[in-house]
């Protein structure tokens, strides 16, 4: 079965869905269309870019092939969260200290943006601000503190230290040695928000289309996108798509591989239960590569992330086995009813850095001879956002924003991100898959440790 169908499963029983509103439907394009720019994707990385383009005056087409939000974006963990999904040093490493200090900046604007586009359209998506990022053993204790010293000293990141001590006040768990608290980070309902950004984009004048998957990418000087029934001209072009472009761009989309991650969310529990396990109702995550990720939501319910699936077929047995999961973290949980059980898939890059960039200019289908992809290669007027690597929550949306930086003149900041270089997975599109597997049973075995 293609992740396609497997994702069209997934995506049935989730909470998010169940506990938002779709007031809007937008119809499907039918016929030919102008617009400055067009956008591939109703997620948020491609409704952000659409506002921010919207308030710097173009006129956008934006072509969502189910409806806006459907994908990662309304389904995710709800965790916005500081950074990104590789570690800082990966970015050192490829563009030195100073733009990787740029780069946690913008990071950290991500989570302000969020804030702020909350208060301007009147979203309510539940905020609530605080995570726990904590580890499992004293091993892992022991990098997660080297690594928050080196962040404070390097980048002047401010979370606290627990200590083991400590940790039973943050969190009602026999599972974890120590950890830390950033206040800066939080979590939210993501379908409300993304839901609340397509709102925001129609009344800015976007015209949004839904059931109208773009089939093909006409590359030249005024780039066309193509669907069933029509098709949008403009001078720009930004692919936002995830993991499910299906050969729309495929000089780039060989650099990101989907990876299945779920979520189970319990009855509403008692909400003097519920407080007493995570008294901050920060958001948590483990330090395991193979991470579980969880949060209080706001009508009491604890929403609980994990597993990974990275053949694409869903684990069997995958609400007893989540359930296990969150009673081994909580065994206070052990008896509660499972109301949903949902999942998605993310966009991973091998490196785990975000791939930003625009497609070569030439249309050129293949990669360059070393498999490097650098800015140098990139000047058409065809952008993409992808590689979020499960960490695009806020990502996305500083994302859209320096993509129509640049796409209105500015483009020191997208350089930034553009300047990194990503592989295609070893393999190619078939081989990737195997490939990826054996890597990780290499990390799962670590995690034990
Ligand atoms: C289960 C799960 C849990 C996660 N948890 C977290 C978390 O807690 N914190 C965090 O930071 N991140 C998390 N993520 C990742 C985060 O959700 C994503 O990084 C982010 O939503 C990506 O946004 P996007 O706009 O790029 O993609 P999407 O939201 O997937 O949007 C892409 C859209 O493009 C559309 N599309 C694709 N191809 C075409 C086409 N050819 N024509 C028209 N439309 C097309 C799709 O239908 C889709 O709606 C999670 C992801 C999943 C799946």
């Amino acid at each position: 079965m293609s992740f396609l169908s497997v994702d069209q499963d997934l995506a049935r029983d989730s909470y998010y869905a169940a506990t938002a509103v779709r007031e809007l439907r937008f119809a499907s394009l039918q016929g030919d269309q102008q617009a400055d720019v067009a956008i591939v994707g109703g997620g948020l990385a491609g409704l952000s870019a659409a506002i921010e383009l919207a308030d710097r005056g173009r006129s956008v087409v934006l072509l969502e092939a189910r409806q806006v939000a459907w994908g990662a974006s309304g389904r995710n963990g709800g965790q916005a969260l500081a950074g990104l999904a590789c570690d800082q040093s990966e970015i050192e490493r490829q563009l030195g200290e100073g733009p990787a200090r740029d780069v946690w900046q913008m990071t950290l604007e991500a989570l302000d943006l969020i804030t702020q586009r909350c208060q301007r359209f009147g979203i309510d998506c539940d905020w609530q601000s605080g995570y726990l990022s904590l580890a499992v053993n004293e091993r892992k204790a022991g990098e997660l503190r080297r690594w928050h010293e080196n962040m404070q000293r390097s980048y002047g990141y401010e979370a606290t230290w627990i200590s083991p001590k400590e940790m039973r006040r943050w969190i009602d768990s026999p599972r974890f040695h120590s950890g830390i608290h950033d206040a800066r980070s939080g979590h939210l309902h993501p379908l409300k928000y993304s839901l609340g950004l397509a709102r925001a984009a129609a009344q800015l004048g976007v015209q949004i289309f839904e059931d109208s998957p773009v089939v093909r990418l006409e590359t030249g000087a005024r780039p066309r996108l193509y669907t069933a029934n029509g098709s949008v001209t403009a001078d720009q072009v930004l692919l936002a798509g995830n993991v499910y472009l299906q050969g729309v761009a495929r000089q780039v989309e060989p650099r990101i591989m989907p990876v299945g991650t779920y979520i189970v969310c319990s009855e509403p529990l008692d909400p003097a239960l519920c407080a007493s396990l995570i008294p901050s109702r920060s958001a948590v995550c483990d330090t395991n590569f193979v991470l579980d990720y969880f949060r209080p939501t706001a009508d009491h319910r604890m929403l609980y992330g994990g597993r990974v699936s990275y053949s694409t077929s869903t684990p069997p047995n995958l609400v007893a086995s989540m359930r296990k999961r969150m009673a081994t973290t909580f065994p206070q949980l052990a008896d509660c009813r499972i109301d949903y059980s949902w999942g998605g898939f993310v966009d991973i890059s091998l490196n785990r850095a975000p791939d930003f960039g625009r497609l070569p200019k030439n249309g050129a289908q293949s990669a360059p001879s070393d498999g490097l992809y650098s800015v140098k290669s990139h000047h058409s007027n065809v952008y993409y956002l992808q590689g979020f690597s499960g960490h695009g929550l806020a990502l996305t949306g500083l994302a859209g924003k320096l993509v129509a930086e640049a796409m209105t003149g500015d483009a020191a900041r997208f350089d930034v991100f553009a300047r990194l270089k990503h592989r295609p997975f070893p393999g190619g599109a078939w081989l990737r898959t195997p490939a990826l597997v054996l890597g990780m049973a290499y990390y799962r075995v670590r995690d034990a440790l």
